[in-house]
């Protein structure tokens, strides 16, 4: 058992929780796990559920119409249309112009390996970008921008950060203060980050509680922070234990029959498959999402990853 922040149990029938999906291949029985539980942390709360599709890179053709069908398969519903984030472009640029006005943007004409080879301050977070563009006199700025057009791309924008450090609130990891650097909020290729475009999106939805991968626990300080300097409600959050495979490495496709296609074929249904899910959050003999609407107890759920043993 794990204490967990109840007060983000209360309902709140003005907000929403989402699932939001890269369309770069199937959903692996992690993924859907994670799928089922925004659902039932959103309908629990009295919450809308919405769906998000980030599609801004690693698309793969027929992946998203797939994973639309698998959800709905498990028994989970939607409100709204979907969203995509393809089709966000003007949302996205108008919050990076927001954030130019009042100068928190800067333009940094690092390659990837300069930033790695960067020294760095001794308590540097590991991965935090060491501030090279930060300060640059015109000048320097104007050489940069002549380095980028030779190499065919355009200045990364980056979040000139006042702050270093921020807080989330988590239901299972609680207050959770994680640190917060100058990210990158428009890639080199043009496209925009996802750190921001996740913020922004959220926001627009009306989305007040973000249950997604564990993976991304140590994002939600920055993200919650870009959300504050654009003058958006931050959200609570719910990040669930990742699944991995008995090697101890993340799922992944390859690790064999994971994905819901591949468990039907195997004389499966889908109420076995959330079933499956059912027994990995301490929720047995749930034959459908509905069921563990009723009876799941986050309170029961191990805060350990999901370790996928199927039979062979
Ligand atoms: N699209 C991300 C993923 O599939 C999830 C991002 C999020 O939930 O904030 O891992």
């Amino acid at each position: 058992m794990t204490s967990l922040d109840t007060s983000l149990l209360a309902a709140a029938p003005q907000g929403a929780g989402r699932y939001a999906p890269s369309p770069s291949g199937d959903l692996h029985l992690g993924n859907l796990r994670t799928a089922v539980l925004a659902w039932v942390l959103a309908r629990r709360t009295e919450r809308a559920f919405r769906l998000r599709v980030e599609d801004l890179d690693r698309v793969r053709e027929g992946a998203e119409a797939r994973q639309l069908k698998d959800l709905e398969e498990l028994g989970l519903d939607w409100d709204g249309a979907v969203v995509h984030q393809s089709e966000r472009g003007d949302a996205y640029t108008a919050a990076i112009a927001q954030l130019q006005a009042a100068g928190a943007v800067y333009e940094c004409y690092c390659t990837r390996r300069e930033i790695q080879e960067a020294p760095r301050a001794p308590h540097a977070p590991p991965g935090a970008y060491p501030g090279t563009c930060r300060n640059l006199t015109e000048a320097e700025r104007a050489a940069g921008r002549e380095r980028m057009g030779q190499l065919q791309r355009e200045p990364a924008l980056r979040l000139r950060a006042e702050v270093t450090q921020w807080s989330v609130r988590d239901l299972w990891a609680g207050e959770v203060t994680g640190s917060v650097d100058d990210l990158v909020l428009r890639r080199g290729d043009g496209v925009v980050a996802y750190n921001l475009a996740v913020v922004v999106d959220d926001a627009a939805a009306g989305v007040d509680q973000v249950v997604r991968g564990d993976d991304l626990l140590s994002s939600a300080p920055r993200q919650a922070h870009l959300a504050h300097l654009l003058g958006l409600p931050e959200p609570t959050y719910a990040h669930v234990p990742l699944a991995l495979n008995t090697a101890g490495a993340r799922l992944a496709k390859r690790d064999g029959a994971v994905t819901l296609r591949d468990r039907l074929a195997a004389g499966e249904s889908a109420a076995d498959v959330v079933e499956r899910i059912g027994d990995s959050l301490g929720a047995p003999g749930c034959r459908s999402a509905a069921d563990l609407l009723e009876s799941w107890d986050p309170a029961g759920m191990s805060r350990r990853p999901w370790v996928v043993d199927l039979p062979a």
